[in-house]
């Protein structure tokens, strides 16, 4: 099977970048190892600013629209912080993944149950090999295939950093505990060393977890510890526990080769305190998919979407300049580095004090309110 772009993973950042180049005209696959729709542990909370990165509109999507965040030092100190105008919107993983798939799936062809096992990247293009012994031949490959990404490893990009871990519980309580948590978002900062604490209201359930940005060893453990003192003794009716690695960003690394380009959580993008990444998948899903467009379109036509380059801080002529004298995936490494990377960083070092110096941290930012 011959195609222009293999995409792998059916995530947000796979599937953005499927609905990116459903339009195009070009031959497109997307390999996803389990059957769709799949669930992904993760408490689903989009930043607002989504919606810039999207053509169409994702209302129906959104099981709560939070205006008010709460935040604990390790169960004490609690403090409001009200933002009228940046809500933070939250969804449920599986729907909200299937949802690109969907609307990419018209043009688009879509293989489940499809583990991807090896790829190889040669001067014409890639070799894709499936676990059914299937090989795909693609110009181009976008690998959206997550935390432990096989593609990078294989490729040897993103090197190795520090991995996070979360546990996310989706469980059901009693309407007075549904009803006294509908109106904010608790973040528990501290609740167990290196790590945090949430609670975030769904349609009818709460999405609970924690996560901790070093040594994540035990999670399970501090779970239940973390259930037991947020919520008073019976009050939850059913559990239903996951977990999954968070590969928090560690600084730029390379994510692109010649003909391949890491997207999400394979290219570490993730914000290295608080462990959101959705909205970095889409975007980079959305750069990987233009810059893909672009080699396969002739080099002297860079026209990209300019939503998802604006902010990366180049001139729009410097960009069209610079994209010509590329001909491979490393112009998504300029992009990543100048879009989203530049951006992880700043919060990467500031964030620093709140690894080293928890309690200053806190009330310097959240008690101060
Ligand atoms: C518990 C938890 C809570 C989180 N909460 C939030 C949150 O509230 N907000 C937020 O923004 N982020 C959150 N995150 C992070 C967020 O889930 C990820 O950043 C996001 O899912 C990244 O999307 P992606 O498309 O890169 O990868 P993924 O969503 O992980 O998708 C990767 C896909 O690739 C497939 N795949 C893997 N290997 C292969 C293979 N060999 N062949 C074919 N397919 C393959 C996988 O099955 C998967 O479907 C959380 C993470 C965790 C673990």
């Amino acid at each position: 099977m011959v195609v222009d772009v293999v995409i792998i993973g059916a995530g947000p950042g796979g599937g953005m970048a499927a609905c990116w180049l459903a339009a195009s005209g070009l031959r497109v696959m997307l390999l996803e190892k389990r059957h769709l729709p799949r669930h992904k542990p993760c408490g689903g909370a989009l930043p607002a600013k989504i919606m810039d990165l999207l053509d169409w509109d994702i209302a129906p999507l959104i099981e709560a629209r939070i205006r008010s965040q709460k935040f604990l030092f390790n169960y004490e100190q609690p403090t409001f912080d009200d933002k009228p105008d940046a809500p933070m919107l939250l969804v449920s993983r599986s729907r909200f993944d299937y949802h690109f798939i969907e609307r990419a799936a018209r043009s688009v062809t879509v293989r489940d149950n499809f583990p991807v096992v090896s790829i190889e990247e040669n001067d014409t293009g890639v070799i894709v090999r499936g676990k059914n012994g299937e090989t795909i031949h693609a110009a181009y490959v976008i690998a959206a295939d997550g935390a432990t990404s096989p593609t990078a490893r294989a490729l040897g990009l993103a090197q190795a950093a520090p991995v996070g871990a979360a546990v996310d519980v989706e469980i059901e309580v009693t309407p007075e505990v549904l009803a006294e948590e509908q109106t904010h978002a608790t973040f528990n900062l501290y609740c167990l060393p290196d790590g945090y604490g949430w609670i975030f209201p769904k349609a009818g359930y709460l999405s609970c977890g924690v996560a901790a940005w070093r040594n994540p060893k035990g999670l399970p453990a501090q779970m239940q510890t973390f259930l037991e003192r947020s919520f008073p003794p019976g009050s939850i009716q059913a559990i239903k526990q996951y977990g999954h690695p968070v590969p928090l960003f560690a600084g730029h690394a390379a994510v692109a080769a010649r003909r391949v380009c890491l997207v999400g959580d394979a290219a570490r993008l993730v914000d290295p305190v608080l462990g959101e990444g959705i909205y970095y998948a889409v975007k980079s899903g959305l750069l990987a998919a233009e810059v893909v467009l672009h080699l396969l379109r002739g080099v002297s036509d860079f026209e990209p979407d300019w939503r998802a380059v604006d902010n990366c801080l180049l001139d729009r002529d410097q960009l069209r300049a610079q994209a010509a004298d590329y001909t491979d995936c490393t112009l998504y490494q300029t992009l990543i580095r100048r879009g989203i990377a530049r951006e992880l960083n700043i919060v990467r070092l500031l964030g620093q004090p709140f690894f080293d110096t928890p309690e200053r941290f806190y009330h310097d930012h959240f008690a101060a309110y």
